[in-house]
C-alpha cells in the first residue's frame, strides 16, 4: 500500500477543482489532483460561459483561444408562447457558448502543465481528518496524505455531506434539463443565443443556442419537476416552428436526463469551512440562482479558496486562517450568487417593449449585472 504526499489533495477535476489546483500548482505547491472519472469520451455538452471568466483563465495562463470561436454579442428574448420577442445587444462579447468537456479538460491541463498531480479514475472512499493533515483512501486502496484539502466533488456530493457540510441547503429547487445536437450543415461561427423567459407563469426559462454545427436547448423550472421534460419538448416545437432552430429536438427532449440544480445553494449553508477542508463549486451551491449559471461561479469560489489556502499554508494558524474562506466568497459573491429581487412577471412586459431593460436584462443574465 503506498502513500502519496501533498501539500494539498482536490478531490473533483472538475471545473472548480481543476481551478483551485492550476492556481495553487503555479504557486509551486504540491497538488493532488483527482477525480474518480478518466475524462477519456468527449460527450457534446454545451454550456454558455459568462465573460466574466476570462480573467480567470487569463489569471492561470489558460490558452482559451480555440474554446471561444462562439462570442455572444447580442441575446434575443421571447416570451413563453413566442408571441413577443426583443433584443439586447452588448458593446463587447458577453460571453460565448462553449463545449462543457472542452471547457473543462482546458482547465485540467493547465493544472497538469503547471505541475498537479492528476490522478484520474480514482474515487476517493473515504478522508481521515487527522490533528495535523489528513489521508484520503482511493477506491484502489491508495493513500493520500495531505496538509489540507479542497472539495470539489459536484452536486449530490456525498463526500461533502460526510465531511459534516449541510447537504439540505444544497439541493435546491430548480429543475434542469438539456438536449444537443449536431447539425448536417454549419450555421455562423458567431453564436445565436435565444432566452424563453416566464415558463410556467413564473421564474422558469430556456436558452436555446446554435453556432457552428450544434444547436442546444436548456430547460430551468424552479420547483416543476414533472414539468421538466413536458415543457422542454413544447420548447423545442416552438423554436423550430419560429426558425429559432433549425431541426425539432422535441424526440430528443423526451429521453433528455433531468438534474436537480443547488441553484443559490452556498447562500443557504452556514458554513463551506472543516477541519483542514474548504468546499468549493456546485458541491457548495456555488451556481447562480438568478440564471442557474455554474462555470464561473465554480471557478471563482475555487480562486478565493485556492487563495486562502495559500495563505493557510504560510500562516502559524491554520484552521483560523481557513475560516476566512466564509467571509471572502460572501464579501465578493453574495450579489451574484442571489435571485433578483424583482419578479419577472413584473418585468416582462417591459423587457418587450422597453429597449434600456431590454439590455439590462441581458446584462443581468450574461454578466450578472444588478437589474
Ligand atoms: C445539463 C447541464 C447544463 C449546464 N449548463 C451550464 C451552462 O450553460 N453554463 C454554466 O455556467 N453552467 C452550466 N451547468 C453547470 C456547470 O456544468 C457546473 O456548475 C460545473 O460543472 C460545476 O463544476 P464543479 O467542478 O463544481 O463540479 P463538476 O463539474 O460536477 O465536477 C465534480 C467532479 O468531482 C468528481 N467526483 C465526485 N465525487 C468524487 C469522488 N468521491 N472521488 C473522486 N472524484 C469525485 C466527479 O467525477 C466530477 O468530475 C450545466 C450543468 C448541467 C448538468
Amino acid at each position: 500500500m503506498s502513500s502519496d504526499s501533498f501539500d494539498i489533495a482536490i478531490i473533483g477535476a472538475g471545473p472548480s477543482g481543476a481551478t483551485a489546483a492550476a492556481y495553487l500548482a503555479r504557486k509551486d505547491l504540491g497538488v493532488a489532483l483527482i477525480d474518480v472519472e478518466d475524462f477519456a469520451s468527449e460527450t457534446l455538452h454545451a454550456a454558455w460561459l459568462s465573460a466574466k471568466a476570462i480573467p480567470i483563465l487569463d489569471e492561470l495562463g489558460v490558452k482559451a483561444g480555440n474554446l471561444l470561436k462562439a462570442p455572444i454579442s447580442e441575446l434575443t428574448f421571447f416570451n413563453a408562447d413566442f408571441s413577443k420577442s426583443s433584443q439586447a445587444r452588448f458593446d463587447q462579447h458577453a460571453g460565448y457558448l462553449v463545449e462543457r468537456s472542452a471547457f473543462g479538460k482546458l482547465i485540467r491541463n493547465s493544472a497538469i502543465a503547471a505541475g498537479a498531480t492528476f490522478m484520474p479514475k480514482a474515487a476517493v472512499t473515504e478522508i481521515r481528518l487527522n490533528e495535523a493533515d489528513l489521508v484520503l483512501t482511493l477506491n484502489d486502496h491508495r493513500k493520500v496524505k495531505s496538509r489540507l484539502l479542497i472539495l470539489a466533488t459536484g452536486r449530490d456530493s456525498t463526500l461533502a455531506t460526510r465531511v459534516g457540510f449541510r447537504s439540505d441547503a444544497i439541493s435546491g429547487g430548480l429543475w434542469t434539463a438539456q438536449v444537443d445536437a449536431t447539425l448536417k450543415s454549419k450555421q455562423s461561427t458567431q453564436a445565436r443565443v435565444c432566452i424563453v423567459l416566464g415558463l410556467d407563469g413564473g421564474g422558469g426559462f430556456c436558452w436555446c443556442g446554435t453556432w457552428d454545427n450544434r444547436a442546444v436547448v436548456n430547460i430551468n423550472l424552479p420547483q416543476s419537476r414533472d414539468r421538466v421534460i413536458e415543457q422542454l419538448q413544447a420548447i423545442c416545437r416552438h423554436a423550430f416552428q419560429q426558425n429559432v432552430l433549425p431541426l425539432d429536438l422535441a424526440d430528443q427532449a423526451a429521453r433528455a436526463t433531468f438534474y436537480q440544480s443547488p441553484a443559490g445553494g452556498a447562500l443557504d449553508m452556514d458554513t463551506h469551512v472543516a477541519k483542514h477542508t474548504l468546499l468549493v463549486g456546485e458541491a457548495g451551491g456555488f451556481v447562480s440562482a438568478a440564471n442557474n449559471e455554474g462555470l464561473y461561479p465554480a471557478m471563482w469560489s475555487a480562486k478565493l479558496a485556492a487563495e486562502t489556502i495559500e495563505e493557510s499554508l504560510r500562516s502559524k494558524f491554520s484552521q483560523d486562517t481557513l475560516m476566512s474562506f466564509d467571509s471572502k466568497w460572501r464579501m465578493q459573491m453574495v450579489d451574484y450568487l442571489r435571485s433578483p429581487h424583482t419578479d419577472i412577471r413584473f418585468l416582462l412586459p417591459l423587457i418587450f417593449s422597453n429597449q434600456p431593460m431590454a439590455d439590462r436584462m441581458g446584462a443581468a443574465f450574461l454578466l450578472g449585472s444588478n437589474m
